[in-house]
């Protein structure tokens, strides 16, 4: 399929009027050279009620199954509007800029909806970082005064950043539990193409990872000067790092829980790997696009199971 995509709310509004319309861009996004049955990925298949297809060895299925749409007893145009709002914000929109503009009755749906599309920005199998990437750790939240009290426990982010001539190619970000060899590199592993330059501080948990077929710079400083030096000798990573906190006490005013900083941290990614994207309605149609690639997630799920509403 062409990248067709609205390119101002106008559009949006003239493309998507009905649910069916929704429907069929989604078919096109989900199945670009025709349909195939996720069960046994037969390809013919005949129409059946509400949308629904039925496969040679009578599977049924829909476009939006399997998807983060799956059961959802909004409109599917409802929920186009509320992807293009998030995707044409610069900085995103929090559940309850979400709640407000969409009109929902429910802080509880927005969130939910937030955390659902949020899992969309992770696209399944995605490329590692390559070239000579930075890798640093930062604190979030915590007692920290500088960022105030606001999540619950300190938490700490790798975050690794490529170089791209003097800026900042692509990141990757995700919480550890503790700053382990195992952890660190672990990430390493998880984020970066073996044979990439992977540059870090002295930090001893990074050492040995050049057996592993990476090539590891080192750069180290004395104790003393660490504190202050930390961000010019990995400038990147510590631009990220500001750039990413600021959004979180900006754009959710703090109000992120330590158990759901990753898929915050997920978020960001996303949007910061596609901030050279000319077009907003680019975003839009990526994040569909992922949107039904991935699986669904309940409400349930989420929340870890205690069916509780979050506050964040
Ligand atoms: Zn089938």
């Amino acid at each position: 399929m062409v990248e067709s995509y609205p390119k101002t709310i106008l559009e949006l509004e003239r493309w998507f009027a009905t649910d069916d319309a929704c429907r069929e861009y989604l078919y096109q996004l989900r199945w670009p050279t025709g349909f195939v049955c996720p069960k046994c990925h037969e390809t013919s298949a005949w129409p059946a009620s509400r949308g629904r297809f039925v496969c040679r060895s009578r599977h049924q299925t829909s476009v939006t199954a399997g998807t983060i749409f799956e059961n959802t007893r909004k409109p599917l145009t409802l929920w186009f509007r509320a992807i293009w709002y998030v995707t044409s914000q610069k900085n995103g929109a929090s559940a309850s800029n979400l709640q407000q503009i969409l009109g929902l009755r429910s802080y509880q749906t927005a969130w939910t909806w937030m955390h659902k599309l949020r899992r969309a920005m992770v696209r399944p199998g995605r490329e590692k970082l390559t070239g000579i990437v930075e890798v640093d750790e930062t604190y979030v939240g915590g007692e920290d005064p500088k960022d105030g009290t606001w999540v619950e426990q300190k938490a700490i982010v790798v975050i690794a950043a490529e170089e791209d001539g003097t800026g900042i190619g692509r990141i990757r970000m995700a919480t550890v539990p503790r700053r382990t060899r195992k952890n660190l590199q672990g990430f390493v592993h998880e984020m970066i193409k073996i044979g990439s330059v992977v540059h870090t501080d002295g930090f001893h948990a990074y050492r040995g990872i050049d057996a592993f077929g990476y090539k590891h710079r080192k750069t180290v400083i004395s104790r003393q000067k660490e504190k202050n030096s930390a961000s010019i000798l990995l400038p990147r990573v510590h631009r990220v790092a500001s750039l990413m906190k600021r959004w979180l006490l900006g754009t959710h005013q703090g109000a992120v829980s330590a158990s759901h900083l990753d898929y915050y941290l997920d978020e960001y990614t996303f949007r910061f790997n596609q901030r050279t994207s000319r077009s907003r309605g680019k975003l839009f149609y990526r994040l569909l696009q992922q949107a039904v690639e991935i699986a669904p997630t309940t409400y349930r799920s989420m929340v870890g199971g205690t069916g509780e509403t979050p506050k964040h």
